[in-house]
């Protein structure tokens, strides 16, 4: 591709509001686009709304979109440009095709009918306009989104505009601009909605939300990368898991689908586990920790080997790393209170059984998971009880709840001294003596 053609997209965030999942997929599939063929990938930032646009919402942006694994060649902010669209609005004028009303200023929206191929719709034919004259230049002296967007695209030299579907109407009156300026009109390429999961746009309560707090609900970046890919676009050969590196190479916006894409939590959960299981203990464990120091869930003075045992009992069970927040709680705690779920299991008094098992722990030495498991079943085997009866109050007796990770590794990581005491303490709770 010789330099005049090179391809030139850009993301345009207005920063009025944080990088929501609809935003951060039109900036994944620009920024894609623009690696897989060696183009450029521009970041606008359209504050032109000067009351609403906040620092807050840019730094999130420009945060979020690092976050996520992208880079960009280039950023411009339009409040520093308005002298520039004020200048084209004069040209505007003085050739007739705008002018000056209480303020403002409006360009004539002379057309009969407007005919863009679009890049994933295919061809579109806008035969009227609901308005014969748009603002360009509003009583405020500020640019309108058309107006400042076209000339920017233009001066830009954006060969291709990748937008969401809501964008659809402002193009014909965009197109009229470029026409009127005398300026190439670029490619368009309008990319579907994601869709709440009973259809309609997507509410907050159903994944709107900012990539800000996907971060903090633990979700990786590159799981929410693969994710928002998944969304409108497939790899092919049924794959689902594809990572940003893999997908700069095979990406292709004539391929994102035509139809809106739903978006399931449930979906972005399993995509995440996934992410999670692939990494090696090592950087998971760097990761959640992180993640839960930055959420102030461990104790100040935690050991590093203990930790790193404790996570290791969970990697595999975990979807997102807040379900850590939840999981390792017991852990940690100086004493375990029992959930409310678990009381059908403490109504059963087992203290006789649990004192023969507390016994015969003590006399283990080498408290590995293997070495526990085997003494446990020897002592089942002796009461003539099934395992599975005194597993249900061991698992309350040491984590406080009903479901957790397998039994023996939880012992293995609490060590000897912290399972006897749990065990004990259940026995008093059912008011049997002291072993
Ligand atoms: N600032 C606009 C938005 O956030 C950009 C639209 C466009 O890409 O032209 O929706």
């Amino acid at each position: 591709m010789n330099k005049d053609s090179q391809l030139r997209v850009r993301f345009a965030p207005s920063p009025t509001g944080y990088l929501h999942i609809g935003g951060a997929r039109t900036c994944l599939f620009n920024w894609l686009y623009a690696r897989k063929l060696s183009g450029q990938f521009i970041l606008r930032i359209e504050d032109t709304d000067l009351e609403r646009s906040k620092k807050e919402y840019l730094d999130e942006i420009l945060e979020s979109i690092k976050w996520l694994g992208m880079n960009w060649d280039d950023i411009f902010y339009q409040s520093k440009r308005f002298d520039i669209h004020r200048e084209y609005a004069e040209k505007l004028i003085s050739s007739g095709k705008a002018y000056r009303k209480e303020g403002a200023v409006f360009f004539k929206c002379d057309f009969e009918s407007i005919e863009i191929d679009d890049l994933v719709r295919g061809k579109i034919i806008f035969k009227e306009l609901p308005k014969k004259e748009e603002v360009i230049i509003k009583s405020d002296n500020s640019p309108a989104y058309n107006f400042s967007c076209v000339i920017d695209d233009a001066l830009m030299k954006i060969n291709c505009v990748i937008r969401g579907e809501d964008h659809i109407s402002n193009t014909p009156k965009q197109v009229l601009m470029y026409q009127a300026l005398g300026f190439e009109v670029p490619k368009f390429a309008h990319v579907p909605l994601i869709l709440s999961p009973g259809g309609g746009r997507l509410s907050k309560r159903f994944g709107a939300t900012s990539i800000r707090e996907y971060k903090q609900a633990g979700y990786l970046s590159e799981a929410i990368v693969n994710y928002l890919l998944l969304l409108g676009w497939s790899p092919g050969n049924n794959r689902e898991i594809i990572s940003l590196d893999e997908a700069k190479d095979i990406f292709d916006i004539a391929k994102v689908n035509k139809t809106g894409a739903v978006f399931s939590i449930d979906k972005l959960k399993w995509v995440n586990a996934e992410y999670i299981r692939g990494k090696t203990l090592a950087e998971f464990i760097s990761l959640a920790r992180q993640y839960l120091e930055e959420n102030n869930c461990l104790p100040p003075d935690v050991d590093n080997d203990y930790l790193e045992k404790v996570l290791n009992l969970f990697k595999e069970r975990v979807y997102t790393l807040a379900d850590l927040k939840d999981w390792i709680g017991f852990c940690f705690a100086k004493e375990i209170q029992y959930a409310p779920e678990t009381e059908n299991i403490l109504e059963n008094n087992l203290s006789k059984e649990m004192k023969l098992l507390i016994e015969r722990f003590k006399a283990v030495d080498d408290f590995k998971s293997e070495n526990v498991e085997s003494e446990f079943r020897k002592v089942a085997e002796e009461l003539g009880v099934k395992a599975k009866i005194l597993v249900h109050p061991s698992r309350v007796a040491l984590t406080g709840k009903k479901i957790g990770p397998g039994l023996f590794e939880t012992m293995e990581v609490l060590g000897k001294d912290k399972v006897i005491e749990r065990l004990q303490k259940l026995v008093n709770h059912w008011g049997g003596e002291h072993v």
